[in-house]
């Protein structure tokens, strides 16, 4: 039964891990909402910037907020 949750922890922190390095690789994921157009077409068939992203098309991963938060804990605890 230990030996389950021990192997059960251990995957979940590997995939937390694997996660962290890919957010720290490449902290920008494409706007969910505009699919990394960065504007959206309106009802009268004019543009808009996407208000989600400001018109960039690109927004931050959480992760990466996450790894940078732990960056920044960890730096305070050792100095
Ligand atoms: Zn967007």
């Amino acid at each position: 039964m230990t030996t389950i949750l021990l192997l059960a922890s251990l995957t979940t922190l590997g995939y937390a891990t694997w996660y962290l390095i890919l957010c720290a690789a490449s902290p920008w994921g494409r706007c969910r909402r505009c699919h990394g157009a960065r504007s959206h077409r309106t009802t009268i068939g004019t543009r808009r910037d996407c208000r989600r992203c400001d018109g960039t098309g690109r927004r931050v991963r959480i992760g990466r907020r996450i790894a940078e938060y732990i960056r920044a804990e960890y730096r305070a605890g050792h100095q």
